[in-house]
């Protein structure tokens, strides 16, 4: 009987051994897959941001000379996504971009030729859902064209150097400038400052 009984509570004791090593088992798997997850979501956010220009010869974030490229040629080299905003001038839905809600120092390029656009200093926060900026960098960076579409008279923003759709400036920013370069994140290239 007591050697039953032993011979139980040994069992019990070494199932609840072996159950509990596997759970340990479990959880360092469970570490690990975690870790290659996240591991693999940073790689993805990455990508996300870092935009590969080795098919594009036009792209220099120091070259200022103007550039007349074809929009047949900029169709093969540029991202559908990108084609279809600074070639076809189209607009990405509001709060979808990649931009809008960035508030990190920095600085936002073309995404097509690689121009400095703006500042960080010169975002803020709008409620419009694009990343709005109330200055550009320079006198040089952007040039501006009438746009009558859509039944609205508007001003169209394109990049001085690859003359791409950016967005459009309106009058209702806040001071020093009151203008709002209401901007669509695809056609923008973050850069955050070196800390
Ligand atoms: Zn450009």
């Amino acid at each position: 009987m007591y050697t039953e009984n032993h011979c139980t509570v040994s069992i019990v004791y070494s199932d609840h051994l072996q159950i509990s090593m596997l759970m340990r088992k479990l959880n360092i798997i469970s570490a690990i897959c975690c870790m290659l997850l996240f591991t693999q979501c940073t790689n993805a956010q990455n990508k996300q941001t870092m935009t590969d220009h080795t098919n594009n010869p036009h792209y220099s974030r120091t070259d200022t000379a103007h550039l007349k490229v074809s929009d047949a040629e900029w169709k093969k080299i540029l991202p559908a996504d990108v084609y279809n905003v600074a070639r076809n001038k189209g607009t990405e839905y509001a709060f979808t971009g990649k931009y809008y809600k960035t508030d990190t120092k920095g600085m936002y390029y073309c995404a097509v030729c690689g121009n400095p656009l703006f500042k960080s200093d010169a975002k803020f926060a709008s409620s419009c859902g694009w990343p709005s900026f109330f200055e550009a960098l320079g006198p040089g960076s952007v040039r501006y064209e009438d746009d009558n579409t859509h039944g609205m008279r508007r001003t169209e923003v394109l990049c001085g150097r690859c003359d791409s759709h950016l967005g459009h400036i309106f009058d209702d920013g806040p001071p020093p400038t009151n203008q709002r370069f209401c901007m669509n994140s695809v056609v923008l290239e973050f850069e955050p400052d070196k800390k």
